[in-house]
């Protein structure tokens, strides 16, 4: 495996960052992970775009263009001779000093990692994801804005934790106002008499590409979308539900809070999204 450091490959054993880096130090840095399927890589452009928002809000100040950007991501994969890739970019503050202030750090470093992910075990993808709704709250947005992609995960590690402790795999986190907000590592979809629903971005939530990406591919269908305020009630009641995300593509959900959402098993709207996202991911992206 051939990992990327600002320009370098090295080898998994030597792909290694200072201890005195201020990602390692504080979580102080943005990452995205993307996907490339059958030599192509979905939403480049997007997420680039986003990390850079991301940088911004953090006054991190990316060090080269986004188009030599691309074209490092596009040679990472590449030189890993793969075609169906998980993609990490790793962008951290850089080496600095002990002590918060980014304004010491030295240059920031770019990490690309090109693997493999799973995120559920695949029979989970047929029959549905069992999920609970926990007590950690997701970060309310005028302390750190979700939106930011940032490497200060705790929040959902935290969640994380409590969705393992309850012997599920996933999340349901709240905001502070106790509506829903996101999984831990995937925004969520509702569908009740046919309407598609979403919480929207003030939700307190990262704005993910997949979710973007089906609400378009709704649209398209002529299925109605609704970005709107979720409760626990709308959840438990809806006639489908799944997760999307870049690492766990679509996963219907099928049980919340031991409450069996809908007929228990995979509906027809996330099947019919499911199978037009699988489509469109292969025809679609950058050719690597
Ligand atoms: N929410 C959170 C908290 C995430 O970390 C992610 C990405 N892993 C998502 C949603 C989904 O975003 P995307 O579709 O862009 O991968």
């Amino acid at each position: 495996m051939k990992i990327y450091i600002n320009g370098k490959f090295y080898s998994k054993a030597d792909a290694v960052v200072s201890v005195y880096d201020h990602g390692l130090l504080y979580g102080d840095g943005v990452f995205e992970g993307i996907r490339a399927y059958g030599g192509r890589i979905f939403k480049l452009r997007e997420h680039i775009d986003r990390l850079y928002e991301s940088a911004k809000s953090i006054m991190l100040k990316m060090p080269i263009t986004k188009n030599k950007l691309m074209e490092e991501i596009i040679r990472t994969v590449r030189a890993n001779g793969l075609k169906d890739a998980y993609i990490r970019l790793v962008v951290t503050r850089g080496i600095g000093k002990l002590g918060l202030n980014p304004f010491h750090c030295g240059k920031p470093q770019i990490i690309i990692i090109a693997d493999k992910i799973v995120l559920y075990p695949k029979a989970f993808y047929e029959k549905g994801l069992s999920v609970v709704t926990v007590p950690t709250q997701r970060n309310i947005a005028e302390a750190v804005n979700p939106r930011i992609k940032s490497l200060n995960y705790l929040n959902n590690i935290l969640a994380k934790i409590e969705a393992c402790n309850a012997g599920v795999h996933e999340a349901i986190m709240l905001n502070a106002s106790g509506y829903v907000a996101e999984c831990t590592g995937d925004n969520i979809f509702i569908v009740k008499k046919g309407v598609l629903k979403t919480p929207p971005l003030y939700m307190g939530i990262l704005e993910g590409i997949t979710r973007d990406e089906i609400i378009r591919l709704a649209r398209q269908f002529g299925i109605e979308v609704m970005e709107t305020i979720l409760t626990r009630h709308d959840i438990f009641n809806a006639d489908e539900c799944f997760l999307t995300g870049t690492a766990a593509e679509l996963i219907p959900v099928v049980k919340v809070d031991e409450r069996v959402v809908g007929t228990g098993k995979p509906g027809a709207v996330t099947r019919k999204l499911t199978a037009a996202f699988h489509e469109l991911v292969r025809r679609v992206g950058v050719a690597v």
